[in-house]
């Protein structure tokens, strides 16, 4: 169990975020990104960041290499809901817990290729039992490009399964492949509706941390 980064994630702000003190949501090497796992980190000290989450796609390699004071170990795992093919974000989890190994990628395809990744069988009910058992807190990526129809009935449904947060400080407009089906204003409303944790990143898959 880690407590303390639960409630450090709680106490989070949007300005946290917006002023580059904190970024939960970045890949490296190890999944899609461009960039070394080591190299971010060592760019992370020298601006001055408070945390970072290395949140590669169904992997914990590189927090398997590397444990930092500022790292917060994380994945972000994908994951069917219904017919919902979702992103969900996992924090301060004990990596090695043996009820989350069993949902780590298999080979370094299903880190990368989208083609691959869609195919997915995790149980969202499993993982989120599974995070939470191997300490951490489950949050939904990017909920802005939820491909359902009410967003607010669907935060519901996996509240019933366990959802602690949503990652509510996201540059939509920074990806320009990324379709959006709600608005990060909608998002946040909810959030606040239903006393979620709010998370955000900026899902770097580039070289440079800003
Ligand atoms: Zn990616
Ligand atoms: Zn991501």
């Amino acid at each position: 169990m880690q407590p303390q980064i639960k409630d450090y994630i709680k106490s989070l702000k949007r300005d946290d975020f917006d002023s580059n003190k904190v970024n939960l949501h970045i890949h490296t090497s190890f999944s899609d990104g461009e960039g070394d796992a080591f190299e971010i980190l060592r760019q992370a000290h020298e601006k001055g960041y408070q945390k970072i989450a290395i949140s590669d796609h169904n992997s914990v390699e590189a927090h398997k290499l590397i444990q930092d004071e500022i790292l917060i170990p994380a994945v972000e795992f994908d994951v069917w809901c219904g017919y919902v093919f979702m992103h969900l974000l996992a924090y301060g989890i004990d990596i090695n817990h043996p009820e989350l190994t069993p949902f780590y990628a298999k080979n370094k395809r299903e880190t990368e290729l989208d083609i691959i990744r869609i195919f997915a069988k995790r149980d969202i009910k499993k993982l989120i039992q599974a995070i939470h058992n191997a300490g951490g807190i489950a949050v939904l990526a990017h909920p802005a490009c939820c491909w359902a129809i009410s967003l607010d009935r669907f935060v519901n449904k996996l509240i019933s399964l366990g959802l602690d947060g949503l990652e509510v400080y996201y540059p939509y407009q920074r990806h320009r492949g990324i379709i959006k089906f709600h608005t990060a204003k909608s998002v946040e409303k909810i959030a606040d509706k239903y006393n979620l944790i709010k998370t955000g990143g900026t899902d770097l898959h580039g070289k440079n941390l800003l």
